[in-house]
């Protein structure tokens, strides 16, 4: 479904990304770890267009997207939910999904279906939908900004760092929700900064180091192997 060849990304001389390649097929969960400033942030925005690559490209079902901008990337059926969340925080829960909706251009059977989908995997965004985003806690925020890239009806949903800064118990909920999403047929592409928790979820696991994917395997193949246990581990 997603497929990245040879990916390169540069914030000005800092060259972040080298040479990556990614496969997502269709219905997998693959999850990219790595430390802090590995280049996982600089990988999925130059896939998702927040940032442009200088060279490689990134195939969404065939149809070659490279260097795309989000709103069109949106409509060739990439979401990203950004870190950091990023929620409208003075519109209410309902006018964010309303408004992430109007971005793929959906008709309104398919936005109350969608909607109806988005409150089931998250009760508490129906429960808040007056409320204005910004009052919500991190872990509703969260919530909401991944039930926004819901709306899109997504072929590939990327997400990043989804547990940054929420609590254990939020964490578990959200992980809960994105392995839902992956039973149901989902494909996702995650980077995560808690690698025991990528490694339980996902189907297929890179490993990146300084800008490059230096290992990659099923979960069970990487845990047997002790180098990379430690270098992601410790
Ligand atoms: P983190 O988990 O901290 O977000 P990461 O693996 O996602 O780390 P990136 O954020 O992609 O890594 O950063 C990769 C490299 O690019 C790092 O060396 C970082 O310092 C650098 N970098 C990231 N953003 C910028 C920027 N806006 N300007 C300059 N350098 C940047």
């Amino acid at each position: 479904m997603l497929a990245v060849s040879k990916l390169c990304a540069a914030h000005g001389v800092v060259e972040a990304v080298r040479d990556v390649d990614v496969q997502v097929p269709k219905g997998a969960l693959v999850a990219l770890v790595g430390a802090n400033g590995a280049g996982k942030t600089t990988t999925l925005n130059s896939i998702a267009g927040l940032h442009k690559p200088s060279s490689g490209t990134v195939l969404v079902g065939g149809r070659n997207v490279t260097g795309w901008p989000c709103h069109r990337l949106v409509r060739a059926g990439v979401a990203l939910v950004a870190e950091g969340r990023r929620v409208a925080p003075s519109l209410t829960v309902l006018e964010n999904l309303e408004l992430a909706a109007y971005a793929k251009r959906r008709d309104k059977a398919d936005f109350q279906q969608q909607i109806g989908r988005v409150y089931d995997l998250f009760p508490v965004l129906a429960e808040r939908r007056g409320q204005y985003a910004g009052l919500l806690s991190g872990g509703e925020q969260q919530m909401l900004a991944v039930g926004r890239a819901l709306m899109t009806r997504p072929d590939v949903l990327v997400l990043d760092e989804p547990s940054m800064g929420l609590a254990p118990s939020i964490v578990d909920v959200l992980f809960t929700t994105i392995s839902t999403l992956h039973e149901t047929g989902s494909t996702i592409l995650l980077v995560e900064q808690n690698a025991e928790l990528a490694l339980a979820v996902s189907d297929y696991v890179y490993v990146m180091h300084r800008g490059r994917i230096v290992a990659e395997g099923e979960p069970d193949e990487l845990r047997s192997r002790p180098e990379i246990m430690t270098a992601l581990f410790g």
